[in-house]
């Protein structure tokens, strides 16, 4: 299939960028450019916000039914089109089809899980003090939303901002990464060929600090949303306080994972395993520090080791490859100077640690043991394909361990110990905690880091709570004031009644 070049999306127009500028896409496989994406200047910018200002008042006065069935047909799209959307994912990204596939299917899942909540978005009456007098809690829609996503997920980082955005009757303008354009691209067409209004949703790419300096500060976003490293976050988190913007940050992790003496060390290994070396360690709750047990230490190591080096590395579109190349230069250098770092400290490698071939961002699976504690890997977030294993005796040093750095994104825990399992539970600072299993992406769930990992919830309920306004509307007189009103709304129940009575004998 051919890579397709990506255009901005402006006021329900695809289209190229006012400067005519483009930026080049590469393949992280091949380091051959594939593509490009259109590059917005100031003058697309000032259009996408008119367009996000227009269409949200468009959008907000849809019922909730209306615009969750849009997103419903968004989703259908997407799984209709997820072939060839995966291939496009994997030609610009690197990560396996198969992973490109799950995310593509896994976003139509996202999209109807906030399609539905956005008929939920419910108030409350609030009992008054007094006869007469109604207490109404109500939720609206915050406003236009800038969001920024990052390119390792391509969609599902978009997806997850633009469904829950949408879901509470916001429009969005996407800041979508460049070096992963095109998928992204895709995600956002199945939502306009499912009919949602011009203006709603805006797609642009360009400069990502000139976009962020000249979006957020700007008085029609009403609220920003980032996923990408923690020291951009804090920029654009303290830009957001100056401005008085609503903020989600999600940002880097460092996720311990803690085995202890009586977990079933080879199903811990197998599963952390999948974890770390899925899309390459590019994943912001991939586990990183693997705390184990002196007890079954050795064992873990073994089998741990004896896991990554089975997988099979090869350029994502081959049937057999099980782990890609990394998505950037960037990220290979990066590892390779963690590796060499953590040797020269006292590390063991005891799995990769180099670059693969000379064409293409390929890295080893690679585990390092005995890391001590001053290497820069295990307190900077690798982002890549390197697993550190050390060693703890007793619980009070692994929770500590576990504590040390400012991130607290997700941890996991392997045990066969209810007691154990509620202590390690509880004890751990991070937003997210998988005991026994690494599941904590699924769209109902919460999904957040505390400490320096952000804040905010990029799922569930409280990732819609994120894109909504309280409003308290104490209201006296109704009825008294105007019997004229009160009769009308009594007629049009009653009408409406009669309507939906008629339509259930019909379907009898
Ligand atoms: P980076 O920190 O420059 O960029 C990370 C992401 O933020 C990119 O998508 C980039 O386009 C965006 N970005 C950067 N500066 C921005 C700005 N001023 N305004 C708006 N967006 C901006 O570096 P990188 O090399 O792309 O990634 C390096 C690190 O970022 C990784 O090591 C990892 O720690 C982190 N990262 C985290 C996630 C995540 O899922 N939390 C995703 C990607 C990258």
């Amino acid at each position: 299939m051919a890579y397709s070049n990506t255009s901005l999306l402006i006021d329900g127009k695809w289209r190229a960028g006012n400067s005519g500028r483009t930026i080049a896409v590469l393949n992280p496989a091949t380091e051959e450019t594939i593509g490009t994406v259109a590059h917005a200047d100031k003058s697309d910018l000032d259009e996408a916000l008119a367009a996000a200002a227009k269409g949200f008042k468009v959008w907000r006065s849809m019922s909730a039914l209306d615009r969750s069935k849009i997103m419903r047909k968004a989703a259908a799209l997407m799984r209709e089109r997820a072939d060839a959307i995966a291939t496009l994912m994997t030609m610009e990204q690197g990560k396996v089809l198969s992973e490109a596939r799950i995310e593509t299917l896994a976003a139509a899942d996202v999209i109807e899980w906030f399609a539905e909540e956005a008929r939920r978005a419910y108030g409350r009456v609030i009992p008054a003090r007094g006869p007469g007098i109604y207490q109404l809690a109500v939720k609206e829609p915050i406003g236009p939303v800038a969001a920024f996503s990052p390119w390792n997920f391509p969609i599902n980082q978009v997806c997850r901002k633009l469904s829950a955005a949408l879901a509470a009757g916001c429009s969005i303008i996407v800041k979508a990464p460049e070096e992963t354009p095109a998928s992204p691209a895709e995600l956002i067409r199945a939502f306009v060929d499912a009919g949602v209004p011009d203006g709603v949703v805006n797609l642009v790419f360009g400069v990502p600090a000139e976009i962020s300096e000249y979006l957020i500060p700007h008085p029609i976003i009403r609220k920003i949303s980032f996923t990408g490293s923690t020291v951009v976050g804090k920029q654009l988190a303290a830009l957001a306080g100056l401005h008085m913007k609503r903020a989600t940050m999600e940002l880097g992790g460092h996720a311990p994972a803690i085995v202890f003496d009586d977990a079933d060390v080879s199903s811990a290994a197998k599963i952390l395993v999948g974890a770390k070396y899925r899309n390459a360690g590019q994943v912001c709750i991939s586990p990183t520090r693997l705390l184990v047990h002196d007890k079954v230490y050795k064992e873990f190591i073994s089998k741990f080791s004896e896991g990554a080096k089975a997988i099979k590395i090869g350029n994502g579109l081959a049937a057999d490859s099980k782990m890609g190349s990394l998505a950037n230069p960037r990220r290979v250098a990066a590892v390779e100077d963690f590796v060499k770092d953590a040797v020269a400290k006292g590390g063991k490698l005891e799995a990769g640690g180099h670059r693969v071939g000379n064409k293409g961002y390929f890295f080893e699976p690679t585990v390092v043991s005995e890391v001590p504690k001053d290497a820069r890997a295990m307190n900077e977030e690798p982002f890549g394909p390197l697993a550190l294993i050390s060693r703890f005796s007793t619980f009070d040093e692994v929770a500590e361990e576990a504590n040390r750095l400012p991130y607290g994104l997700a941890s996991y825990a392997f045990t066969s110990s209810t007691k154990t399992a509620t202590a390690i539970g509880a004890a751990i600072e991070s937003g997210m905690v998988g005991i026994n299993n690494v599941g904590l992406g699924m769209p109902e769930n919460p999904f957040g880091g505390v400490k320096d990992s952000g804040y905010g919830s990029e799922g569930g309920i409280e990732a819609m709570e994120a894109y909504l306004n309280n409003k308290f509307i104490s209201q006296t007189g109704v009825g008294r004031g105007s019997p004229g009103g009160s009769l009308l709304i009594l007629l049009k129940a009653r009408l409406q009644f009669a309507r939906v009575t008629r339509f259930l004998d019909a379907n009898r």
